[in-house]
């Protein structure tokens, strides 16, 4: 009998045959970094839970007190009824934070990046892209019409060539501020400096820097001494901020613009209270526990340097640390064993990363003590060694 679906069922074959089917994981417990998966005890390192901080106590109060005055949800888009003063009060907090004149809150980070792209760009216009920015981005440059030139990882050559090229009406440059599967940092300055040359808007996605970056954790714009000179300020609240949701920040008339234009903003549910409440918990803890930064970054650079005394091949220079393997399936070998040895880590495959870059991409936390980033380097070794990759 044939059915609507075998179409699925040969193509999601065919994922398996060529080691891409993906499946879930279920966390069943999760204490700190130690989760309890398929029964069994791991250490997790792939969660962009960078501080910590959604495991902190303080939420719950807040939590009960915000629910007491709001309520559990906002069920209604921002531009009906589902404005609270709570979310000003976050918006306002986040404009500050940023150095910004005002910001905007987005259910999430991908519709930010699809409101931010579809909005400020259409038809006659250039999206000059990095090649290996998020797929929010590159989705939202899909559908905002507007001619898309990818330039080369980080070249700034290659981007002022594009520029020079350009005849447009406007052009638009946008890029992941911490590459999400490559763990470097972009040039900040470098693409500010063309951006303002060519009269180019800069978009900047702080997914993964908000929290990380900079002395007060304020962001990729901080750490080169750059707060509030970024045109469009992306950031989530759902990585180092440790909820969901995200922003953007910039001029008062660009968020004027978007709160009138942005679809992703109007046409759809607004945050609940509670989520608002906590990640304004979020801000504070951020502020009042630098310890929390300091943590990671002792763990990272101990991390980053034990894998590379290994003899990986490891990328970046931030918490998201990528170790190239190359082959799908071999990547995904040594992660079923690092999983039974404790270690969760995630393998990375096309299409999120190009063919022949498979790898694995650690997160470390915060929360990892010294000798849980110790245990995660022996697994290393101990895996490495038998699958013959060191
Ligand atoms: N941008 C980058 C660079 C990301 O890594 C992510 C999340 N993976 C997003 C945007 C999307 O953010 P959110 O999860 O809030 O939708």
């Amino acid at each position: 009998m044939m059915s609507k679906w075998d179409y699925l069922k040969e193509e999601l074959f065919e994922l398996s045959r060529i080691g891409r089917r993906r499946s879930l994981r279920w966390i069943e417990d999760l204490k700190g970094v130690k989760a309890l998966i398929e029964e069994r005890e791991v250490l997790l390192f792939c969660s962009n839970d960078y501080l910590g901080i959604s495991r902190s106590e303080r939420f719950k109060e807040v939590v009960l007190e915000v629910l007491e005055k709001w309520g559990a949800g906002a069920p209604s888009s921002r531009s009906i009824a589902g404005s609270f003063l709570i979310h000003r009060e976050l918006e306002e907090e986040l404009s500050r934070f940023k150095g910004s004149e005002r910001a905007l809150l987005f259910s999430t980070g991908y519709m930010a990046n699809m409101g931010i792209l579809t909005t400020l760009v259409g038809e006659g216009d250039l999206i000059l892209s990095d090649q290996f920015n998020h797929a929010s981005i590159i989705d939202g440059a899909r559908l905002s019409r507007a001619e898309v030139w990818v330039y080369k990882h980080k070249d700034m050559d290659h981007l002022e060539d594009l520029l020079k090229r350009s005849n447009h009406r406007r052009k638009l440059i946008v890029s992941d501020g911490v590459f999400s599967m490559e763990g470097d940092i972009a040039p900040l300055r470098e693409l500010k400096e063309l951006s303002d040359k060519y009269g180019a808007i800069l978009v900047i996605d702080d997914a993964h820097g908000t929290g990380v970056l900079g002395k007060e954790g304020r962001g990729i714009a901080e750490h080169f001494g750059l707060l509030g000179q970024i045109d469009v300020q992306m950031g989530t609240l759902g990585k180092a901020l440790g909820i969901m949701g995200a922003f953007v920040a910039g001029e008062a008339v660009l968020v004027e613009y978007l709160l009138n234009r942005a679809r992703t903003f109007m046409y759809t549910t607004s945050l609940p209270p509670v989520v608002v409440g906590m990640a304004k918990e979020a801000l504070r803890i951020l502020k009042e526990e630098p310890w929390r930064r300091e943590k990671l970054w002792e763990n990272t650079r101990l991390f980053r340097e034990g894998a590379k005394r290994l003899g990986f091949r490891v990328l970046g220079e931030t918490p998201i640390v990528p170790i190239v393997i190359g082959d799908d399936e071999l990547t995904m070998r040594f992660s079923a064993a690092l999983f039974e040895m404790g270690i969760y880590v995630q393998g990375i495959r096309p299409p999120t990363v190009p063919p022949g870059t498979s790898r694995l991409r650690f997160s470390i936390s915060a929360l990892h003590s010294k000798s849980d980033i110790e245990r995660a380097l022996f697994a290393l070794k101990e895996a490495g060694e038998s699958l013959g990759l060191i």
